[in-house]
């Protein structure tokens, strides 16, 4: 766009955005203009009729905003008190007069809803034009009613904000504190029921919200049948009121738990454990039943004079300790009946099962879901097929079933009786993953010795006790546990988790999170045995290179590369000479220390991309990419030479005590893709029949297959 359309294109949206504060100052100044000498009609009745369809429209929409912008606030502040100004002096004719006090009631409702940076701006508006008119349409010179008005203004227009901003604080606190008392009551329902353990700090959001869940549908459930079986006896029993109440944890005080009546004067409570008739149920530990009540005497669950002439109360006990009262009474002095009160014991009994089934729930609900994440967990540790998947999940796992703020995976070598920290969730990451350190007395080490989780019950004292080492510390927590990782009794590594919530690792906590951990060393055993298969598929158990299963593999691939991509290519074959007589002189065991390390020289002078065999035997083969026969018999060259200048030692001394050294030489025969064929068959026995050569030639040589008589004139072999 040309920059003038965008110039013109912003200017417009700028004079559209300002255009009503503008309006608003333009009817000021028809005010002033209109106080001074009034205005015809036709003049008049636009300028009205805009300022009150611009402030309307403003006015709505600020109505419809939730909380407006501070433009919106200005626009109709700014209007409203032109609208009061015009009503003030059409009316009035000038300022001060009868209607003037309209201008302190628009400035404090401006007060009400406005941002107050926009009721100071309207302040200003509001002084400036009540100047204007004072200055212009009423020539007044003095100062005194202008500043009078405006303090005045101000008053008004703070007393306001402030009041109206102190009621919203209030009422948003008195809310609050009204659902905080509704969940705590909640909570000492589900706690007087042993519904819920002891009270816990901060637990995880989400597991929290879980729990309160399940704990408020198990408080609602006895709620409903204690209610219904209350009910029940108030219609059987002809009652007034029918009131169950239960002990808090120290057996100080009653809550009613359910209450069936009519009386609209029934005390909220607690009572005292030992008031009137509930002390002397719980004393005698057997039913107490009052007859001839009159208004004049007292019972404790009722605010005004008694209205009842009869009541029994019951004690309401669990495994043979006093839970709560179950409190009957009646209109008439109709003394309570043996079968009146066995039916009301009975009902005691009922409210304790209804409890107790529900406790059984909801125990069952949480191990429900503790099954379901520990099945889940399981899933993903048996998903996990390397060592590294296994630590990952490991940690990830342990976080997901208990809420825990710090998780560390170790892992020990047993040879090297050493631990090295692998991984690391909530703490200092950086500087502790792959820290390593020898055994010590610390709690990793020490769970891994005694086999058992350290420290006792989870109490976690920074001060005396070491997770790791001294230096490498996890963060400052109260709570932490190492679980040691064992597979039939072999020490794998540990699992450490810490909390910043006291007591987190439970005797409950502390089961689910074993059967995690076993879990854990398992996969990681299977992990590490997989990682075993694997290598001894692929790889040559004496000097770790490859196999020759593994190395038709690689072969066949590289010959395909060098096929499609016209690379070159070349293949060693390597033999040592007179290895049985080393055999036959030394031993089986130094011949095996020589075939090590020829397989230390080649890996020591090949090339990243050369891949290295052990064919069988003491003969190995090498192949290397991008080179050519020059090339790969300068690595020959090499490798022959190394083999030459290293002396190796037998294991065992000589006969006359004496350490016993060897030195032996190797053949080598070379082939290149192309020159010598195409595929590893001809390769490979062009390879061996150049090694041939050099053995034929003397050994402890290479040659090249294509230099060999038949292939190419010349003789190309290098020998010591
Ligand atoms: P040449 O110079 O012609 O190669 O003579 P050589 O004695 O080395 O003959 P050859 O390569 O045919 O002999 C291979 C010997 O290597 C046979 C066997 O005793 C020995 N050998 C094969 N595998 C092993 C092994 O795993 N350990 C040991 N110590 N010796 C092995
Ligand atoms: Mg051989
Ligand atoms: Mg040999």
């Amino acid at each position: 766009m040309a920059p003038l359309v965008v110039l013109v294109l912003k200017l417009r949206r700028l004079g559209r955005a300002a255009l009503p504060l503008l309006a608003a100052i333009a009817l000021g100044a028809v005010v002033v203009a209109s106080t001074a000498s009034p205005l015809p009609l036709l003049l008049e009745a636009p300028a009205s009729a805009l300022l009150l369809g611009l402030l309307a429209a403003r006015a709505s929409k600020r109505g419809r905003a939730i909380e407006g912008t501070l433009r919106l606030d200005l626009e109709v502040g700014a209007l409203l008190t032109v609208l009061v100004y015009a009503i003030v002096t059409r009316s009035d004719g000038a300022l001060d007069g009868r209607l003037y006090p309209l201008v302190y009631v628009c400035v404090g409702l401006v007060s009400a809803f406005a941002r107050p940076v926009a009721t100071v701006l309207v302040l200003a508006f509001a002084l400036g034009l009540d100047a204007s008119v004072r200055r212009w349409a009423m020539a007044s010179s003095s100062y005194e009613r202008l500043i009078y008005s405006g303090a005045f203004m101000i008053v008004f227009a703070s007393f306001n904000a402030l009041l109206l901003r102190a009621e919203i604080a209030r009422a948003r606190s008195a809310l609050k504190e009204r659902i905080q008392a509704e969940v705590e009551k909640l909570r000492d329902d589900a706690r007087s029921y042993r519904l819920l353990g002891a009270p816990a700090g901060a637990r995880s959001a989400s597991r929290g919200n879980d729990e309160e869940r399940l704990v408020r549908s198990g408080v609602e459930e006895i709620h409903q049948s204690v209610l219904f079986a209350l009910r029940l006896l108030r219609q059987a029993m002809n009652l007034h009121t029918a009131v169950l109440l239960w002990q808090n944890d120290a057996g100080t005080h009653l809550r009613i738990s359910e209450l069936s009546t009519d009386d609209p004067n029934v005390a909220e409570g607690p009572f005292l454990a030992g008031d009137g008739i509930f002390g002397a149920a719980i004393t005698q530990r057997e039913a107490v039943a009052l007859r001839g009540l009159e208004p004049r005497h007292k019972l404790p669950y009722y605010t005004g004079p008694c209205p009842v002439r009869a009541a029994l109360a019951l004690p309401v006990f669990e495994h043979g300790a006093i839970r709560g009262v179950l409190v009957l009474d009646r209109l008439t002095d109709e003394p309570f009946g043996l079968k009146e009160q066995e039916l009301a014991e009975e009902a005691c009994r009922y409210a304790v099962r209804a409890i107790q089934n529900e406790r059984v729930f909801v125990q069952l609900e949480r191990a429900k879901v503790e099954q379901g994440r520990l099945y889940r967990a399981v899933e993903s540790l048996n998903a996990a097929t390397t060592e590294a998947e296994v630590v990952e999940a490991g940690l990830r796992t342990a976080r997901e079933i208990t809420s825990v703020d710090f998780a560390a995976v170790t892992l020990y070598d047993e040879a090297q009786k050493a631990h090295e920290i692998r991984a690391v969730s909530g703490g200092d990451e950086a500087n502790l993953v792959g820290q390593q350190y020898k055994k010590n007395a610390g709690l990793v080490s020490m769970a891994l010795e005694n086999k058992h989780p350290l420290p006792y019950r989870g109490e976690y004292d920074e001060k005396r006790q070491i997770v790791f080492t001294k230096k490498l510390a996890p963060p400052s927590m109260p709570s932490m546990i190492v679980l040691p990782m064992l597979v039939h009794d072999k020490p794998l590594g540990t699992l450490v988790l810490g909390s910043r919530r006291r007591a987190a690792f439970g005797d409950a906590a502390r089961s689910t999170l074993e059967v995690l951990t076993s879990h854990v060393a398992v996969s990681l055993a299977n992990a590490r045995m997989m990682r075993r298969l694997e290598e001894m598929a692929t790889l040559d158990g004496m000097t770790g290179l490859y196999n020759k299963r593994a190395m038709l593999e690689i072969a066949d691939q590289k010959i395909k590369a060098a096929k499609r991509f016209g690379r070159k290519l070349s293949v060693l074959v390597t033999d040592i000479d007179h290895f049985k007589k080393v055999n036959d002189t030394y031993g089986h065991d130094a011949g095996d220390v020589i075939i090590k390390g020829l397989g230390e020289v080649l890996r020591r002078e090949r090339r990243a991309t050369d891949a290295i065999a052990r064919f069988g035997g003491e003969e190995f083969v090498v192949i290397c990419e991008e080179t050519d026969a020059r090339g790969a018999m300068l690595l020959a060259e090499r490798v022959r030479e190394e083999l030459g200048k290293t002396i190796f030692h037998a294991p065992k001394p000589g006969p006359d005590g004496q350490p016993v050294t060897i030195r032996v030489t190797c053949s080598i025969g070379v082939a290149s893709f192309g020159e010598s064929g195409e595929t590893w068959e001809d390769l490979f026995k062009a390879a061996d029949e150049a090694l041939y050569a050099s053995k034929r030639g003397g050994r402890n040589r290479s040659t090249a297959h294509a230099s060999l008589p038949r292939a190419a004139g010349s003789k190309a072999q290098h020998a010591a």
